[in-house]
């Protein structure tokens, strides 16, 4: 992939649609996309780590990076901050690569107005059911934060016509399927 076709990714939906799974095979289908590290302020997981997984910062931390201008988005989503620095967008785009990003709904409409030849793609589930039983599944989550992020998606999903591409993650390999055929079709032959 050139600099010249390099193209900044959008994927988004609901948590617990499966963006993360599907990201994972996209990544290995077409290899020579990065995947930008997010910041946040909300606490490592087990197993998570930093710079890796996200770049955990303190909420005081976060601000000064919201004061130095140092994000291209950055939402709250359930109590915790989340944004893309545009050093880690530099990074890949730098070197000619494609990048994606997986962000919530708030900041993929940001990244629209800031970036209007980003390709957004919005992942929905079969149906809202599945939500919440991925999330119980995943196990990472309280049933409270679990609630929050289900009120998250109700308003998530009334923006989907908003984006450029929908994926239903119904069957997993379909959906990996149409994924690389977006990704393939905006960054051309040569990925
Ligand atoms: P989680 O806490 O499950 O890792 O992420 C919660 C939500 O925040 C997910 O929908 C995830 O896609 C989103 N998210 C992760 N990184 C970013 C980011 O940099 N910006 C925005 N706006 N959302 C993000």
């Amino acid at each position: 992939m050139s600099g010249e076709s390099a193209k900044v990714f959008v994927i988004t939906g609901p948590s617990g649609v499966g963006k993360g799974t599907l990201i994972k095979q996209l990544l290995e289908r077409v290899p020579d996309l990065a995947l930008s590290v997010s910041a946040t302020t909300r606490a490592p997981r087990e197993g998570e780590e930093d710079g890796v997984d996200y770049h955990f910062l303190t909420e005081d931390q976060f601000q000064e990076r919201i004061g130095a201008k140092d994000f291209l988005e950055f939402a709250t989503y359930s109590g915790n901050h989340y944004g893309t620095l545009n050093s880690e967008l530099d990074r890949c785009l730098e070197k000619g690569r494609s990048v994606v990003l997986e962000i919530e709904v708030q900041g993929a409409t940001q990244v629209r107005a800031a970036r209007p030849d980003s390709v957004q793609i919005f992942i929905a589930p079969p149906d809202e059911s599945v939500l919440r039983e991925r999330l119980r599944g995943r196990g990472t989550d309280s049933a409270e934060a679990i609630d929050r992020r289900l009120k998250t998606a109700e308003q998530e999903l009334a923006q989907q016509d908003d984006f450029d591409h929908r994926i239903v993650n119904d069957d997993l390999d379909q959906a990996a399927e149409e994924l690389e055929s977006i990704v393939r079709g905006a960054v051309g032959p040569e990925a």
